[in-house]
């Protein structure tokens, strides 16, 4: 097996707030087939220490951006892990990124610029005699380990910075840039400068040998003005070496004829139990028109304002949507105040992942109205458990979903519903035709075939991850 060093804030099943986390996580297991051994250095977070078995140290710091710190390897949920325990950077109570009182902590460059100095170290040194052969780094908490490493001179462990969300950039004032220890040389247009700004996120876009993003789509977009959140024009200048690489899902947890969650099913017509579980669950009424979900972060990229302008199209005729998911305040409140006026939509403010699958099992759709989406994942859940998508065409919801249009029905492949442009009309447009769809239940049927029978494992694209691994490590 050949070493790669993944680099990341969140890893699942071990912490996690969002599909960062499902990817760092299924890596590993998706790789190790293909002949690599993925090692994850994590944060030591208290949650994920607790987990971590046979731990031992392997690296200590004196002082690791204001104090003391070791690196531990050891598994953690069957992963092999290093772990940077930190305590005076990790050891807090509440969410990895934010405050009791949901601000970002005000080191959170200082914490994430040292989970990379220290994989740029193992990179470079090894630890307790592994050495990686690539150093793959995970969006913006990650992305100064290319740099680090390139400063110390190292140019035999190729990099690699996957961009899973470009919304989330790392910017840092100006004047924390030597207590971040970044070569005061760098501080340049051409370097991790950002309109006088640090930006570790841009540090990594200009180190990397590699830039992939998680979708062909997404991959192209990136370099728009529209999509690239400020940083599309560095990312055109190294389009030669961008790649758009489709996440997968862990279909072992992910599998509608073993899930422990719900009443499992093998084919379409199987759905009903979990389909009349979910009904009761939700206390929704039944009636002639599709069992929507939404499970999302409440985000304004998510579109679900959106959505909330578009209901009417699905619940006046018949259809019903039960929600889950947590975020902005505002948006929380909408959602509970359009299931308080409307008998047909319920709304569960939390995060929960047992109920995301009974919601995902039980329903004939899953909407996800994202106004910029670098892949998704909870349309992948829908299509391996016949819940028809219903996604805005853009960033992988456009490459994950074959839309019923007319040629596609033709065909007798599609597998979703696409909607362009991204608003409440098209939207409700959309939801229309989900209403048309599900109406005529052969067809429905057919699609739900299909969409159960689309891959979306992580097979194609474990194999490209290690196409590009091959080509970098043996250059
Ligand atoms: P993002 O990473 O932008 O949040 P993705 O679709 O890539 O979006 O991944 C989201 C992941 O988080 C999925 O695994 C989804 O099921 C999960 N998720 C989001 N919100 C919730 C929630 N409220 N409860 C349970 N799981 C959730």
């Amino acid at each position: 097996m050949r070493p790669v060093l993944s680099v990341a804030s969140e890893c699942a099943p071990l912490v996690k707030t969002g599909g960062l986390a499902d990817v760092v996580g299924a890596l590993p297991a998706a790789l190790a087939a293909t002949g690599w051994e993925l090692r994850t250095i994590l944060p030591a977070y208290p949650q994920v220490l607790a987990g971590l078995e046979d731990g031992a140290v392997v690296g200590e710091d004196a002082d690791l951006f204001g104090g003391p710190a070791r690196v531990l390897f050891g598994r953690a949920a069957g992963l092999g892990v290093y772990l940077l325990d930190a305590p005076h950077l990790f050891d807090r109570t509440g969410s990895i990124y934010l405050t009791p009182e949901g601000d970002d902590w005000a080191d959170n460059p200082e914490r994430f610029a040292a989970l990379s100095f220290v994989a740029a170290r193992i990179a470079d040194e090894g630890a307790d005699g592994w050495r990686p052969e690539i150093l793959h780094a995970h969006d913006w908490q990650a992305a100064l380990a290319p740099l680090y490493l390139q400063e110390r001179g190292n140019r035999r462990v190729p990099t690699i910075l996957t961009v899973h969300n470009i919304a989330f950039q790392g910017l840092v004032p100006a004047e924390r840039a030597a207590a971040l220890r970044l070569p005061p040389g760098g501080f340049t247009p051409d370097g991790y400068e950002y309109w006088g700004q640090i930006s570790a996120l841009k540090a990594g876009l200009v180190a990397a040998d590699r830039i992939t993003t998680v979708s062909p789509t997404y991959a192209r977009q990136l370099m728009t003005p529209e999509f690239g959140m400020g940083l599309d024009g560095v990312i055109r200048a190294r389009r030669e070496v961008l790649s758009g690489i489709l996440n997968g899902i862990d279909a072992a947890i992910w599998n509608p004829a073993a899930d422990p969650e719900i009443s499992r099913f093998r084919t379409p017509r199987g759905k009903v139990r979990a389909r009349d579980a979910l009904l009761e669950l939700t206390g929704l009424p039944d009636g002639p028109g599709p069992l929507a979900v939404v499970v999302s972060r409440l985000t304004d990229q998510k579109g679900l304002d959106l959505l909330l302008e578009a209901l009417p199209a699905l619940t006046d005729r018949g259809g019903r949507l039960a929600l889950l998911g947590t975020g902005d305040a505002e948006l929380e409140e909408a959602w509970r105040a359009a299931a308080a006026e409307n008998p047909h939509v319920w709304t569960r403010i939390g995060y929960d992942e047992g109920l995301s699958h009974r919601m995902i099992a039980g329903a004939d759709a899953i909407l996800v109205p994202s106004r910029f989406e670098p892949c998704g994942l909870t349309q992948l859940f829908g299509l391996r458990y016949g819940t028809i998508p219903v996604v805005a065409m853009t960033g992988g919801l456009a490459d994950t979903v074959i839309g019923a249009s007319p040629a596609a029905l033709r065909a007798g492949v599609a597998t979703g519903v696409q909607f362009h442009p991204i608003t409440a009309e098209a939207l409700a447009a959309a939801l229309d035709q989900l209403c048309d769809l599900f109406a005529d239940a052969e067809l429905w049927n057919r699609m739900q075939r299909n969409a159960m029978r689309q891959p979306v494992g992580w097979d194609v694209s474990a194999a490209e991850y290690a196409v590009l691994y091959e080509s970098l490590a043996d250059r």
